[in-house]
């Protein structure tokens, strides 16, 4: 069977907008709506002549659990079923509490971890990707997933992981 890789994150960091950048399509479902995926869904991916599956997870449980209890559920279900994990966190807004508690969940269960610094379209955003090396998750990946920046050096990271 094919490595697993599983994306993350809080709604609107641009979960979506980067799992159509890893499968080269415009078919995860990418809106300015937070928790607009409505299903983990898996794609097939290919990098450097290695094939994987993708899991875009989406705020489905949002409505019912509340915005922090339905990431950590995300972040479970990747700990569990994933061989690897990209944490995704919007750069220009930096770690929240939520951030933290999902740092502290994949740190636990041990499984490699990409962290993504999402939304870092142009130079000037480095800096908020270099913030990122508080969450200790080791370094920070800057990446604009809508202009498709710094996506094959974080899917190299992704690789190495698998
Ligand atoms: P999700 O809820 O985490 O799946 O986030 P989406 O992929 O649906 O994206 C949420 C919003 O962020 C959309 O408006 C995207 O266009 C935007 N977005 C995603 N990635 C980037 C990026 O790299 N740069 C910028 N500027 N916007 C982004
Ligand atoms: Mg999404």
């Amino acid at each position: 069977p094919l490595p697993v890789l599983a994306v993350v994150g809080r709604p609107n960091v641009g979960k979506s907008t980067l799992v159509n950048r890893i499968i080269g399509r415009r078919e995860a479902v990418v809106q300015d709506k937070p928790g607009v995926t409505r299903d983990r869904v898996t794609y097939e991916a290919e990098w450097a002549g290695r094939r994987f599956k993708v899991v875009d997870t989406g705020g489905w449980e949002q409505d019912v659990l509340g915005l922090d209890a339905s990431v950590a559920a995300q972040a479970e279900f990747a700990i569990e079923t994933a061989d690897a994990v990209v944490f995704v966190v919007d750069s220009t807004v930096g770690a929240t509490d939520t951030d933290e508690a999902v740092v502290k969940l994949l740190r636990r269960a041990g499984k490699p971890v990409v962290l993504c610094a999402n939304k870092v379209d142009g130079q000037s955003g480095e800096a908020d990707a270099t913030a990122l090396w508080s969450l200790g998750l080791g370094e920070p990946h800057p990446v604009s997933s809508l202009h498709g920046r710094g996506t094959g050096d974080m899917l190299d990271a992704v690789l190495e992981a698998l």
